[in-house]
């Protein structure tokens, strides 16, 4: 069985090695409460700044618990090359899913757009809520599929001030089912990746426009049109394995 692997919000140093600490009351809950570890059991911690360390329960209280920093393993399963996923805003169970399984297959952020057909964001303190039960969704898939870095979901903005914004030196990928370029044809060379993905009710003509001219590869998938969460996934998992992980 894997080890159980925890977040902690609290910053952790190679230099602690050794030493003992107490696990911040959200994850000693977790850890004790939810996935029943018991004294002397081995676990992970990560503070999503890189590396991970090796530590073993020590200590359970009613509401603490403590542990000792065995080892320090440095940049376990990040990818090689930094992958942000533009996705077009659709229904708030949609882009958890997104969401998710972005992280899983190496996303390092998630930007949602505001586009021409995109399902509305709240404002003020409810889009808020919305975007931190996201990156909570991004820990835990961290937790579950072993990257230490977690990736950032960010706020989101128009899709037209996002592409004057971007690091122009960046690969951009637009995904656009009558593109007439096959995912096949594709050839990139070195650098970090924008892949842009529509909403259910698909780009306006002039998004896919705007995003070329701002030198993005417009790139099919195949004859089929498919759903926006599949259509992310499939381009995130082509690039993982063509050009990145496998
Ligand atoms: N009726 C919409 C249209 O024709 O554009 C369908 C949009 S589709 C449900 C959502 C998004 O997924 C699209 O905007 C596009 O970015 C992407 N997509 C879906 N199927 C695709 C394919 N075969 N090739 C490339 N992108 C695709």
């Amino acid at each position: 069985m894997a080890v159980p692997r925890f977040h902690v919000a609290i910053p952790l140093a190679p230099a602690a090695v050794g030493s003992e600490l107490a696990l911040p009351e959200a994850t000693a809950h977790h850890a004790v409460r939810v996935r029943r570890l018991a004294t002397g059991d081995a676990l992970v911690l990560f503070d999503g700044a890189g590396g991970e360390y090796a530590a073993t329960l020590t200590r359970v209280g009613k509401r603490a618990a403590h542990v000792r920093l065995d080892a320090f393993v440095d940049g376990v399963a990040e990818p090689a090359r930094a992958v942000t996923l533009a996705q077009a805003l659709v229904a708030t169970d949609t882009m958890d899913t997104i969401v998710r399984h972005a992280v899983e297959l190496g996303a390092s952020i998630v930007q949602p757009l505001v586009t021409a057909r995109s399902t509305p964001f709240p404002a003020g303190a409810h889009g808020a809520k919305r975007i931190a039960h996201w990156q909570a969704i991004a820990v835990a898939a961290c937790e579950q599929c072993g990257r230490n870095r977690i990736p950032a979901v960010a706020n989101p903005v128009p899709l037209a001030a996002w592409l004057a914004l971007r690091e122009k030196s960046r690969i951009g990928i637009v995904l656009a089912a009558d593109s007439g370029v096959a995912w096949s044809q594709l050839r990139v060379g070195a650098g970090d990746l924008d892949v842009l993905v529509g909403p259910e009710g698909g780009f306006a003509l002039a998004e896919v426009a705007d995003a070329q001219a701002a030198g993005f590869l417009a790139v099919s998938l195949g004859p089929r049109i498919l759903r926006a969460q599949t259509a992310a996934l499939a381009a995130l998992a082509a690039v993982s394995l063509t050009w990145d992980d496998a």
